[in-house]
């Protein structure tokens, strides 16, 4: 497929908003344990909707250098897994909402698109022991939950699907929310993998997040995108897809695959046939 992306390096702070085109811009494309590139966190933009989705431990950092951002600019978000380069910022987004974009700058909680039983995982396994506590000494309640510091916005469950799947029209965007094969390194499945998401965009945007190298939900997208964000590492085994396996994909897969998530090492690896790195501080619009 002709690579009809248009490809826009950021100058100055990111605009939330566009004139109605899908755009997705990375805060960073570096792996779990790269120094140079921030993670791979991104945002989805179209007309007066932002998705921001994930939030890793850099993330503060990668919002201020990359886009000009705070935390108290998003308004929506989804997180995608419980590692800490996706879900290690959250418990800042969530404080610095709470205490700061409430009260001082006027804004409205966060919305937090995420399903009952991810978010059951990121609040008792993650976020609780960091802020379940209430900092205000006036409001009579000691204890906070998930709901006091976000919405929840609740995809709907796809049925008749080949994997879990779960669908969302927001503003404008149609998000598919794919369960992702990524850890640990052992499951043969989806199924058996810790509970990871990846998502598909407006019909035509692949965006794999974390997954090890899953031939079926490739496939299952391939045909229908125009463009493939697919995380990559550059050595085998592991939880996710190495290069090498991504290498046996048809020409035609690899020519619209851009790759992320990548370690430090980028400069020495031959990516011939794929469309290219994916870069932060660009905005993509496809
Ligand atoms: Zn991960």
């Amino acid at each position: 497929m002709e690579d009809k992306m248009k490809q826009e390096q950021l100058v100055g702070r990111l605009p939330l908003t566009n004139s109605g085109e899908l755009q997705t811009f990375f805060f960073g494309v570096g792996s779990a344990s790269a120094i140079k590139h921030f993670q791979n966190n991104f945002v989805i933009i179209k007309g007066n909707q932002h998705i921001s989705v994930d939030l890793g431990n850099k993330s503060q950092l990668a919002l201020e250098h990359i886009a000009g951002l705070k935390m108290t600019d998003i308004e929506f978000f989804l997180p995608t897994h419980s590692h800490a380069d996706h879900v290690g910022g959250i418990e800042t987004f969530a404080l610095d909402s709470r205490y700061v974009g409430i009260p001082r700058l006027g804004k409205e909680k966060p919305s937090v698109i995420i399903t009952e039983e991810y978010q059951r995982i990121l609040w008792d396994d993650t976020l609780r022991g960091g802020i379940c506590f209430n900092e205000r000494e006036e409001e009579n309640k000691r204890n906070l939950c998930f709901g006091d510091y976000f919405n929840v916005i609740r995809p709907i469950w796809k049925q008749k699907q080949p994997r879990e799947i779960w669908e969302l029209d927001l503003g404008g965007i149609h998000l598919e929310i794919f369960r992702t094969k990524h850890v640990p390194d052992s499951a043969e499945t989806w199924e058996t993998s810790f509970v990871s998401y990846g998502l598909f965009v407006d019909g035509h945007v692949f965006i794999s997040c974390d997954t090890r190298f899953d031939i079926d939900l490739i496939n299952m997208y391939a045909s229908r995108s125009s463009v493939m964000f697919h995380d990559v590492q550059f050595f085998n085994g592991g939880v996710h897809a190495s290069l090498d396996e991504l290498r046996t994909l048809p020409a035609e897969i690899k020519a619209k695959m851009y790759l992320m998530h990548y370690g430090d090492n980028w400069e020495t690896q031959d990516i011939t046939g794929f469309a290219g790195l994916a870069q932060q501080g660009v905005i993509y619009t496809p």
